[in-house]
């Protein structure tokens, strides 16, 4: 590639950006990827954390664009664990003879478009700058963490962790009192492991998250044969779904149904485990009466597995279920049960200060050696506005999405010609499975360089007006749902200061459907041109 010009920078190599980076070059382009990790994998390679796994099926979370690939792949478990992930983004990396085209630990610090040339000059961490056509944020939704200024953390003695960004050797925990903050997915994976290794565990929750559980089990090479041998027509079933997965999503509405009818519904898809749970019945997400069933459903299995009544009252939410993603457990209530597990409820005491020596919270001060910050991401606008990104005319994409995210398709931003996201917000990205939705973004975008690159034309940007609607219509959607009536990322609300904006697209067919016909008329709401 050297003293070739760049037809495109993919910033990430995830499983976005490998797969751009494979896609674009088999067109024949000149293209460079960046990442600030030292090895493929995006979230495989930076979160670590004890218990971190998929919370999608490994037959599922898996690329598609290959027949061979996923023919050949062998799963271990019924949902993957990070460490096994890895290995597969690794393989896949190997396969298609990807890294010679990635630059490793380094981070792209600023991209902004040259008018007069009509390409973009990406600066990296090194101080170095590459001109390119085409930009292509692969970047990932949840991958700048969010670590909240908490008073006196500068004067805590002992060693801090962020879920996120966890070391790459591993942490012991034998021997020390360890507290972690937050109980989302993270935490909910991570709290059951630490709490077997630290003589004590404290468990600072502001809000309880609802967790089903994942019936883990070993994958049976009998079903994953079967899988295989059915790959094409389960992949297009899933594609059917809302959310892209293949769990099945009950036609009937619990308000329909008896009670008695609910219960059963609900004890079949707690016993198959993982987040089909949510797909008991169709209005789940639509009827706040129905959510409640599932709600009290699910708090009744933590009432009967959580011995002590105030401790299964505290875990206990209130929320609606499936507004904060839901999560997928192994052993989480149950581990509550245990003598050297302390739930504090931040919420009713909050957090004032860390001290040296530990967490003060509500009046009381809990010692411990190591914290663990398992307090999520700042989610779909963090990695890109941590670029400094400028578009046509110098526009930052911080001043342009000051009072939240606007983009068209979630793939292309107004103002901002020659890029592109992927999986950006406005696209169903976090509400899908995201391999697969990973595919269908770069599928875009590549036939989107190929549509211009067939007519001699360098440059597509999308129109004002058609970003206008889209935004418009992907609000209009989240507000036919239960979605915006909770604090989650989803919204921006774990972030101080970030604006509440509903951030993914509700719905994988009507969103597949519109990128297939914007292409088709020619890119629709896009200018093309020389
Ligand atoms: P998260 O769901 O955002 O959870 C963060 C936790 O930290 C919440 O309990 C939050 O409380 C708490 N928190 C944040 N700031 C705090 C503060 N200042 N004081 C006290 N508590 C605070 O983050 P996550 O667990 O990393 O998960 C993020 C997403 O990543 C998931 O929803 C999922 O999409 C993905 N993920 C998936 C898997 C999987 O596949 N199994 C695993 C991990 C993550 P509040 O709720 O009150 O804000």
């Amino acid at each position: 590639m050297v003293g070739r010009e760049l037809d495109a920078v993919v910033v990430g190599a995830g499983f976005a950006g490998m797969y751009m980076l494979h896609r674009l070059r088999g067109m024949g382009l000149a293209v460079r990827v960046f990442e600030a990790g030292g090895e493929v994998g995006g979230t495989w390679y930076w979160n670590r954390y004890p218990g971190a796994r998929c919370d999608v099926e490994s037959v599922e979370y898996s690329y598609q664009f290959s027949d061979e690939l996923q023919q050949e792949w062998v799963w271990s478990e019924r949902y993957a664990t990070q460490p096994e992930i890895l290995r597969y983004a690794n393989h896949v990396a190997d396969r298609f003879d990807l890294r010679r085209d990635i630059q490793f630990d380094t981070r792209v610090t600023a991209a902004s478009f040259d008018e007069a040339a009509g390409r973009w000059r990406i600066a990296t961490g090194d101080g170095a700058e590459v001109s390119a056509a085409f930009c292509i944020m692969a970047t990932g939704c949840l991958s700048s963490p969010n670590r909240p200024q908490f008073k006196g953390l500068e004067r805590f003695q002992g060693a801090t962790y962020q879920t996120g960004d966890w070391p790459h050797e591993g942490v012991d925990f034998t021997g020390l009192r360890v507290g972690v903050i937050g109980t989302g997915s993270s935490a909910i994976q991570a709290i059951p492991l630490i709490a077997q290794q630290a003589p004590h565990l404290f468990v600072f929750q502001r809000t309880p998250n609802y967790a089903v559980p994942a019936q883990n089990a070993p994958l049976d090479p009998e079903v994953q044969r079967k899988v295989k041998a059915n790959y094409a027509a389960l992949r297009a079933r899933a594609k059917e779904g809302r959310t892209g997965l293949l769990y099945p999503i009950n036609p009937l509405p619990a308000s329909a149904v008896s009670a008695v009818e609910q219960e059963r519904e609900y004890q079949a898809r707690w016993e198959r485990g993982g987040l089909g749970f949510i797909g008991s019945f169709v209005d789940l997400l639509v009827d706040r009466r129905s959510n409640e069933s599932a709600a009290e459903f699910i708090r009744g299995k933590i009432r009967a597995v959580v011995r002590d009544p105030a401790v299964a009252d505290a875990l206990s939410p209130r929320s609606v279920v499936g507004c904060k993603r839901l999560c997928v457990d192994i052993g989480y209530y149950e581990t509550f049960n245990r003598a050297n597990v302390t739930l504090i409820d931040v919420n009713r005491s909050p957090i004032e200060e860390i001290v040296a020596g530990g967490v003060r919270a509500g009046g009381d001060e809990y010692q411990v050696d190591a914290l663990v910050f398992a307090t999520g991401f700042d989610a779909m606008t963090g990695a890109l506005l941590r670029i400094d990104i400028r578009g046509a005319g110098g526009r930052t994409l911080k001043e342009k999405w000051a009072a939240g995210p606007r983009t068209y398709l979630g793939v292309a931003i107004a103002g901002f010609p020659n890029l592109f996201t992927i999986t950006g917000p406005g696209s169903p990205s976090v509400l899908s499975n995201m391999l697969p939705s990973i595919e269908q973004h770069v599928e875009w975008i590549a036939d989107a360089i190929g549509h211009l690159r067939a007519r001699g034309l360098g440059r597509i940007e999308a129109t004002g007006e058609a970003e206008q609607r889209w935004v418009a219509h992907v609000n209009e959607v989240a507000n036919g749902t239960l979605f915006p009536s909770c604090n989650s990322w989803y919204i921006g609300a774990n972030v101080p200061g970030k604006p509440r904006v509903f951030m993914p697209y509700i719905g994988v067919p009507p969103y597949v459907q519109k990128c297939n016909e914007v292409a088709a008329n020619g890119y629709e709401g896009f200018a093309l041109s020389a």
